[in-house]
């Protein structure tokens, strides 16, 4: 669905940025063109992110189960088995769906859809190189780039997605490898690292720093990584990858040295790789150079409190910017950007952002660390209640994990919370809405939970912030 008018606004990149923000500006009535190269809506997130891996984790876990736990329930299950054939079918019909789903939002909303490489040839013009190889240049009033993110190996290592894997190849592979070796302890290595330990690889995850999970609070990313060594999972931490070779008999060999006391040096062996050291943005041939638009040293647009950059009437969102690489903060963005280029609103509230690992058990958080108030040297009370004095963890058999309130010595206001659990990534939800509107602890612990309900472990953590929970 192409058109030809001056446009109100151009959005390059149809990721959960670029998507959002153009279905935003149709709803609000603008002339709106999304331009993605893909050929498919949804970015990194539906299309080799968030998505898949969900989906893949999902099914690794019922796998699990079948074969590890329904017995103790009176679920006798023989003869299970693995079809990775149909649990990818599975994955990639996840996929499918919601990609056709945003074409139908576009179509609901008026949205222009160009499915073509966008350049940037002026303050107002972009120039779209389509997939059936003619260009067209569309005028408009503004332009938001949201070209997001793509993966980045280590220098000298070369991905091939079948023995050196990106997190892509990690979502597509065709059988179990037996040894797998991820090299980086972030979130999307130790999704996709415990996806293949369940289906049988033995793991080993090799990280450079002192701890796993970048970013969580360090009490519950330790308890996180004793949890993955019992589901099997092995950790090298302080620990350096110089090389990662693949061998004439098929195995791959990544050297390493330590860097702190608790490394490793000398080689391992595995027969597949996964490189998860992070990713880069997506900000090349994007035509910046033309109009005098900075990146900063990572290569990321630089952009003011408003996705400003230099040029008035060109805005940039999501991966692309700084910030954390999450869906959901580029979604936020892509409204609030159009929205303040409709009206002069809209505002990113960067203090309440979840981030969420959907392993078993799941880590969530919002707000600050300990480790962060300890620096700021902030005054904070904690309040922690664990999932096994929870009647409905107990009844799930699925105890693991804590929820942990920070608070403001003072004022009790809520400074970040910390959940390691079952469903965490559900459960932060009311954190989050507990912060944006500067709720104390003593707010979510006089709000009435469910019984029984995991969600009553967040109410009896508030509580224990300020005074004591009831089931402790
Ligand atoms: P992207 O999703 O990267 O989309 C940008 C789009 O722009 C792409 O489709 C690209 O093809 C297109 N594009 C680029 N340049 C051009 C151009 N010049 N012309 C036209 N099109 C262009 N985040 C979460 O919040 N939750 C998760 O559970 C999660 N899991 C993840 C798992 C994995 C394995 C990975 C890799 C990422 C995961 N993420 C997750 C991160 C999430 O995918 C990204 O933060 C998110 O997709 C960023 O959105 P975006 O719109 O900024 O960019």
């Amino acid at each position: 669905f192409f058109s030809t008018e001056q446009q109100d606004v151009v959005v390059i990149g149809g990721g959960p940025g670029g998507y959002v923000a153009g279905i935003k500006a149709g709803q609000l009535g603008m002339k709106v063109t999304v331009v993605e190269k893909r050929g498919k809506l949804g970015g990194t997130c539906l299309n080799v992110g968030c998505i898949p891996s969900k989906a893949l984790l999902n099914a690794s876990h019922l796998y699990e189960e079948a074969t590890t736990k329904m017995a103790n329930y009176g679920v006798k299950c023989s003869g299970v088995e693995l079809d990775l054939g149909t649990m990818m079918k599975y994955k990639d019909k996840s996929v499918s769906g919601l990609t056709a789903g945003i074409e139908g939002l576009f179509k609901k909303n008026k949205v222009n859809y160009d499915k073509g490489h966008g350049k940037i040839t002026g303050p107002n013009t972009v120039e779209v190189t389509l997939n059936d190889g003619s260009v067209k240049t569309i005028q408009t009033k503004n332009i938001v780039i949201a070209t997001g993110s793509e993966v980045t190996s280590l220098p000298n290592v070369v991905i091939d997605e079948e023995t050196i894997i990106s997190s892509t190849g990690a979502l597509a592979l065709k059988s179990v490898p037996k040894k797998m070796i991820v090299i980086g302890g972030g979130v999307i290595g130790l999704e996709l690292g415990s996806v293949w330990s369940r289906l049988g690889s033995e793991t080993t995850v090799v990280e450079f720093t002192n701890r796993i999970a970048a970013g969580a609070d360090g009490e519950v990313a330790k308890k996180f990584q004793k949890s993955l060594e019992k589901q099997h999972m092995k950790f090298h931490l302080e620990t350096k990858v110089t090389s990662v070779v693949k061998q004439s008999n098929g195995k791959v060999q990544v050297t390493v040295e330590q860097v702190g006391a608790g490394g490793h040096s000398g080689t391992l062996e595995a027969d597949v790789v996964l490189v998860s050291v992070g990713r880069r943005p997506n900000t090349q041939g994007l035509g910046l150079d033309s109009v005098g638009i900075p990146t900063d040293k990572a290569g990321r647009v630089e952009v003011g409190d408003h996705f400003n950059t230099k040029v008035s009437s060109i805005f940039a969102i999501g991966d692309a910017i700084r910030g954390p690489m999450l869906a959901h903060k580029a979604e936020e963005e892509g409204i609030a950007i159009i929205e303040q280029i409709h009206n002069g609103g809209g505002h990113v509230n960067y203090g309440a952002i979840p981030s969420i690992i959907y392993t078993h058990p799941e880590v969530a958080w919002v707000g600050k660390t300990e480790e962060e108030l300890q620096k700021e040297g902030i005054q904070y009370n904690i309040g922690r209640f664990p999932f096994v004095a929870n009647s409905r963890a107990k009844t799930n058999d699925d105890v693991e994990g804590f929820v942990k309130f920070l608070a403001a010595k003072d004022s009790d206001r809520i400074l970040g919370a910390h959940i390691m659990g079952t469903n965490a990534g559900e459960l932060i939800g009311e954190c989050v809405l507990a912060m944006e509107y500067g709720a104390s602890c003593e707010d979510i612990a006089r709000t009435c939970h469910g019984h029984p309900t995991l969600s009553e472990a967040v109410k009896e953590a508030a509580m224990a912030a300020y005074d004591k929970a009831i089931h402790m």
